[in-house]
């Protein structure tokens, strides 16, 4: 058995030192392996053809150049697509920045399922803007479902010493968020994160406040925060959000737990909008910005 695309690769490819150019049967075997590798990844299956399309593509035909095997020149296509799915082509493997070039206050509207990760990683985000980038920062949640949802962001909002707008009992979304924008202004907020309510599933009255709130707040970011552990589910959580909501971009959680990345590959196709932040633990510190080359390595091992 071998455990790692990068070996499998080798392995199919070894056989064919010393030709001209990659044959299409070769490319197509090699393929095989990559298929197996993806969908072992927990890649969605249509994405997971999409890329082999891809790869496909590129390979045929191309000279083997006679520094390196056939392997590794395959490996360097599997890479190079794995990198521009991951980051879109524009990205050159880094992370895509949050835009928050706007009037101050910049609005970070945070969206996603129940036990995604989201309140925590609208403490995570808000805490690494305050170090990292010396931002001035304030988190409201609009949570009104969830017994204890607005304490919980109060007390992770202790923790990260970042400032939450006071409890209003009663208060509806659309109105905190209302109440949270004047706040930031008067008290100069450069960035307020808005920490919205999730579901257990994707329903109706959760998309409709969601459009609600968006369309009062006018958020520079719209963040779909979902668990990379739940493989298929999250694939159907990225696209019912992506169809309603003006997302920009992804926060993957649980990133800790996916050595593979796979889930990363998928909603990056599904949402066609770039992942920002990968969380790897449940401390505060544990997030990242997303970078599609480390992740690419990842998944070729
Ligand atoms: P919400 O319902 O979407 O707001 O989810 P929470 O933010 O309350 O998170 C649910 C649980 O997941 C909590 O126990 C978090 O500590 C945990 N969690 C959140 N992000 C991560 C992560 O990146 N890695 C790990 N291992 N746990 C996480």
């Amino acid at each position: 058995m071998f455990d790692t695309l990068s070996d499998r690769l080798t392995n199919v490819f070894d056989r064919l030192r010393g030709r001209g150019a990659l044959s299409e049967q070769d490319v197509r075997d090699a393929m095989r392996e990559v298929r197996v590798a993806l969908l072992e990844a927990d890649v969605a299956l249509p994405v997971a053809r999409q890329f082999i399309e891809r790869v496909t593509e590129r390979a045929i035909g191309q000279e083997v150049v006679k520094s390196v095997t056939p392997g590794q020149q395959v490996i360097k296509i599997v890479n190079d697509e794995l990198i521009d799915m991951l980051g879109g082509e524009e990205s050159d493997g880094e992370a895509t920045p949050l835009n928050l070039a706007v009037t101050p206050p910049a609005i970070i509207m945070m969206v996603g399922l129940q036990g995604s990760g989201k309140t925590t990683s609208t403490a995570k985000i808000a805490k690494l803007l305050k170090e990292k980038e010396g931002k001035k920062a304030m988190m409201a949640s609009l949570d009104v479902n969830r017994p204890a949802a607005q304490e919980q962001l109060a007390v992770l909002g202790e923790q990260a010493d970042v400032a939450t707008l006071p409890i209003v009992p009663g208060q509806q979304p659309v109105d905190i968020a209302k109440r949270a924008l004047n706040a930031a202004k008067l008290q100069n907020i450069d960035v307020l994160l808005l920490d919205t309510a999730g579901r257990l599933h994707v329903d109706e009255a959760l998309m409709a406040e969601m459009k609600a709130v968006a369309g009062a707040a006018d958020p520079a970011e719209v963040l779909l925060v979902v668990d990379a552990l739940t493989g298929q589910d999250a694939v159907n959580v990225a696209q019912s959000f992506t169809d309603e909501v003006p997302l920009t971009g992804v926060v993957l959680t649980r990133m800790d737990g996916d050595a593979r990345g796979g889930a990363a590959l998928s909603m990056r196709a599904v949402t066609g909008k770039p992942i920002k932040f990968a969380g790897t633990g449940e401390k505060l510190d544990a997030i990242e910005r997303f970078h599609p080359a480390r992740v690419a390595d990842r998944i070729l091992g």
